[in-house]
């Protein structure tokens, strides 16, 4: 149902933004993945999303701190691609310090990665959506897009930012064939969350089981993490045609997190 359409997810070479390409790239949409890492690295999975999906795939090394960066990685796009369809803005970063030890340009930083760009990539892709008169922006959020916790005020703040950037959205097209809609995922076991896992179990002299259990999952009800795979079905449903009417949404993966 999404062959042929075209894609740029942000923050792809890793994590939940790369789970989220393959599974759109598995249902025929063309892909542009983004993000840092080993250049070889990147070839390896831009390629193998050509070769296992039978897509095109391209890379932009777009820096999404770099607002000319943003809208240069969508006029590519649509050079190359013919179109951006589905824009996913995942791309994120994170760190846990208390707020009157927060680095300053680490919290520019952040606002910047995981709410700002999200701004530039939709004011660039939405013309060529509007012109199609079809478009689906998917902003991968977070549970601390709905509820806080502390010494996350940059991301918490970034993420509350984007819950509220992804209902404007959706007013303003809301008369279009665009929808603009928020995934809220809870722990995802991505190298975000290794790195906090390591922290975590560092600053408590705490195996890192302990620290899964009693720490990262504390809040999580299901005790689980969230798979990749599920947030990637969840964006596939969402970029098609049976999703048209869900739109300014905020939807949970959360493993009941935000229930309480
Ligand atoms: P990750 O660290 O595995 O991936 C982050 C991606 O963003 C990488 O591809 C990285 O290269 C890219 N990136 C970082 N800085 C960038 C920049 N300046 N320009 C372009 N790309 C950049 O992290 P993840 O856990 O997969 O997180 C992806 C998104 O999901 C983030 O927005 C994060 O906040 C959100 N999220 C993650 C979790 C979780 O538990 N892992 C939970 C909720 C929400």
């Amino acid at each position: 149902m999404l062959k042929g359409r075209s894609a740029i997810v942000t923050g792809s070479t890793s994590g939940i933004g790369l789970g989220i390409a393959r599974g759109l790239a598995a249902a025929g949409v063309n892909i542009v993945i983004n993000g840092f890492g080993k250049p070889e690295d990147i070839e390896a999975e831009r390629a193998k999303l050509e070769t296992e999906f039978g897509v095109t795939a391209i890379y932009s090394p777009a820096d999404m701190t770099k607002p000319a960066d943003i809208a240069g990685m969508v006029t590519e796009a649509e050079a190359k691609l013919g179109s951006v369809d589905i824009l996913v803005n995942n791309a994120g970063i994170q760190l846990v310090k208390p707020i009157d030890e927060f680095p300053i340009e680490k919290f520019d930083q952040i606002i910047a990665i995981n709410m700002v760009s999200n701004f530039h990539a939709i004011r660039a892709a939405l013309p060529g959506m509007k012109k199609r008169n079809f478009g689906r922006i998917i902003n991968i959020a977070s549970a601390h897009g709905l509820v806080a916790s502390p010494f996350k005020s940059a991301y918490v703040a970034a993420k509350h930012g984007v819950v509220g950037m992804t209902k404007t959205v959706a007013l303003e097209v809301a008369e279009t064939g665009i929808t603009c809609n928020a995934i809220c995922p809870g722990f995802v076991r991505t190298p975000l969350v290794e790195a906090q896992i390591d922290d975590q179990a560092k600053a408590n002299n705490m195996p890192k089981e302990n620290v899964i259990r009693d720490i990262i999952l504390a809040s999580q009800p299901n005790k689980r993490f969230v798979e990749v795979e599920e947030i990637a079905a969840l964006a596939v449903f969402l970029s098609g045609d049976l999703a048209q009417s869900i739109t300014g949404t905020s939807i949970s993966i959360d493993g009941g997190w935000t229930a309480r």
